[in-house]
């Protein structure tokens, strides 16, 4: 991996620089518990545990998964109550990322360090509106000259990922054509939209999507962790 060959390194966040799922299923659980410590209708009440998220909230959109989650439940399910408790949920999070916060990887620190020191610029491309939050929770928000959330996306009416919109964007400000650019994402439909957007390297994060589906969808070079990305002392940049 020769860093220097390229002129821009594009992060995405979850899964990639910090394991922000944790603070998720935390929100998730102290939203739901609540909820039904609170509900004397019908259905049942029993607490939510992270069998309820797997089942029912994982990897949905966020009304989704309120809504799959009450009538697993039996209780009923009107729009209004979705998209109270989804709302609910949103906040659950911001009240959890500042009170637990969120501690990046350590290979990603490593590899975030090693790029300082190459001076290369960095950004990160997240469809979360709430990666500026969580990037200041990790104390890493000053280590990014870009950060193209969810909310930016939104505002410049740039389609997300699978779309290569958003990345080639965050390229632009950094300065850098896609094809000098690098791409790290933990995700399918992250490492498509690097790939449709011709850049010079894609790597795929396996956090559990797993090397074969990466690999499929256009990831270059597949690792585990990114410490794996840093040169071993004394191999050059
Ligand atoms: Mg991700």
């Amino acid at each position: 991996m020769i860093w220097a060959d390229y002129d821009a390194v594009l992060f995405d966040l979850d899964g990639v620089v910090t394991p922000t799922a944790i603070v998720h299923m935390r929100a998730w659980s102290e939203m739901f518990n609540s909820f039904l410590a609170s509900w004397d209708g019908e259905g049942d009440t029993a607490p939510y545990t992270d069998a309820d998220y797997y089942a029912q909230v994982d990897g949905k959109p966020r009304y989704d998964g309120v809504r799959d989650f009450l009538t697993s439940r039996g209780i009923p399910a009107p729009e209004e109550r979705v998209v109270e408790l989804g709302d609910r949920k949103n906040d659950a999070f911001n009240v959890v990322l500042e009170r637990d916060g969120v501690e990046a990887y350590p290979g990603s620190v490593l590899l975030l360090d090693h790029l300082r020191g190459l001076g290369v610029p960095l950004g990160v491309v997240s469809s979360s509106a709430n990666a500026p939050a969580v990037l200041q929770a990790a104390g890493l928000l000053d280590r990014f000259q870009t950060v193209v959330s969810g909310t930016v996306a939104t505002e410049l009416g740039l389609p997300g990922k699978p779309a290569p919109d958003t990345f080639v964007h965050g390229a632009e400000v950094l300065g850098a054509a896609p094809a000098k650019a690098v791409v790290l994402e933990d995700a399918v439909s992250g490492v498509r939209a690097g790939a449709a957007g011709h850049f010079g390297l894609v790597i795929g994060v396996d956090r559990g999507a797993g090397v074969d589906r990466l690999t499929e969808a256009g990831a270059d070079v597949v690792v585990a962790d990114l410490a794996e990305l840093v040169p071993a002392e004394g191999a050059g940049a």
